[in-house]
């Protein structure tokens, strides 16, 4: 199975420099080779591939030994891949009659990744990762050993002020657990209230980022609004702000991992809400029959944190899940909470009600009942043999190069 992992480097001084320095000319070969597509584009008419690109970096290298030449030739390949995603985005968007945006150079301040297409030039030794062209290994986390099979299939450095994550992207065979789980099937309803409400009545709360924190960040944000562009000053309040943010992401990280990890310990199978459906009831403001209440306060950063932890979550709980022998299965929510899940009886109920009360008898929190309903259609589904969305592990790596990489020493 394809994984992800990630981790924090303690880089020192001076490989955060030569961290640095890459990420650096990084930037810059993207940007010229983003122009040198917009110019074939404008004056010819003519797309120019990645391949054209990448033999041109060839004789860039050798022309420069000192500039792109110390860096890994798979490093180059990995920022031309990304240009040609831009593009290969744009005109998917352009396609479909969309607003298309048409890729931009990218300034300092929004380029904080590199990558290695393909794993050469990189070596893991226990806590070391070597990189070539750096003389000393970067120590990694000695507590996070990748599994002793795994092998590399691609690698990314991400820079937040100070700090670097390195994120290897994996395949391997070794983490199916000895004992499968052995609970009851669950369905669960994401939402704002609680961050997930399982069909057998347990809520699961979101994690509150600390109200120290928030004001901290409101702080920061208001302070980056008063600097002047292109100051000393709003270089480190941008800097504070990232380290700021980080730590919510943080947080909310360890909670995600920490509910993730046990449901898909205890539950053989776990049935969500597939998010790349819309579902028009959960969002803040409601809908114009049922309008939400609180509707600032989970506007704005709240909701984009939620936001992106629903996804996270369900794409944890996919990999997670692959990972203890067991199965997640995501469907269609619309309606879900308004349909009852003992008799299937459909009634439209306003936001405010929290109770499902139906004449059948059943009376549960609206958002049990919803999970119950959730649960349903995931065993339906499976029954029906399509299973709703792929399983397991089937996409957890679907952005990984499958190509060969080399192997790692146990
Ligand atoms: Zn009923």
């Amino acid at each position: 199975m394809i994984l992800t992992y990630r981790q924090k480097l303690r880089s020192t001084r001076a490989q955060h420099r030569l961290l640095l320095e890459r990420l650096e000319r990084q930037r810059l070969l993207y940007n010229a080779a983003l122009q040198e597509r917009r110019d074939a584009w404008r004056l010819a008419r003519k797309t120019v591939t990645r391949l054209d690109q990448q033999k041109s970096l060839t004789v860039v290298r050798a022309d420069d030994p000192e500039g792109h030449g110390v860096d890994p030739a798979n490093m180059g390949r990995w920022t031309l891949k990304r240009v040609e995603d831009a593009f290969t985005g744009f005109f998917s968007r352009a396609g479909k009659g969309g607003k298309a945006g048409f890729p931009r150079f990218k300034p300092m301040s929004r380029w904080d990744t590199f990558g290695l297409l393909e794993v050469a030039g990189l070596r893991i030794d226990g806590d070391r990762l070597r990189l070539k062209g750096m003389d000393r290994p970067i120590r990694m986390n000695p507590d996070r050993p990748l599994p002793a099979d795994a092998r590399i299939l691609g690698v990314t450095f991400t820079r937040t002020g100070r700090d670097w994550h390195v994120a290897f992207t994996v395949e391997t065979t070794e983490v199916v657990a000895s004992e499968a789980p052995t609970g009851e099937a669950v369905g669960g309803d994401l939402g704002v209230e609680a961050l997930l409400t399982l069909s057998n009545g347990e809520r699961i709360p979101n994690v509150r980022p600390a109200s120290r924190r928030a004001r901290e960040i409101r702080v920061s944000r208001r302070a980056l609004a008063r600097c002047r562009k292109g100051s000393n000053r709003r270089r480190k309040v941008k800097a504070r702000l990232a380290r700021q943010l980080r730590h919510v992401a943080d947080a909310r990280d360890t909670h995600l991992h920490r509910v993730s990890a046990r449901l898909t310990r205890e539950h053989p199978l776990i049935v969500l809400e597939d998010l790349r459906i819309a579902n028009m009831t959960r969002s803040a403001a409601g809908t114009v029959a049922e309008p939400g209440t609180n509707v600032s306060q989970k506007r704005g950063l709240n909701r984009s944190i939620l936001d992106a932890g629903w996804g996270r979550l369900v794409w944890m709980v996919r990999y997670k899940a692959a990972r203890a022998g067991g199965e997640m299965v995501l469907v269609d929510a619309r309606g879900s909470s308004q349909e009852c899940r003992d008799c299937g009886a459909v009634a439209a109920k306003p936001l405010s009600l929290r109770r499902h009360r139906c004449p059948c008898g059943l009376d549960v929190h609206r958002d049990v009942n919803a999970a119950g309903v959730l649960l349903a259609r995931g065993l339906a589904a499976k029954a029906a043999g399509e299973g709703g969305r792929p399983l397991g592990d089937a996409n957890v790596g679907r952005r990984a190069v499958r190509r060969p990489g080399t192997l790692l020493a146990a």
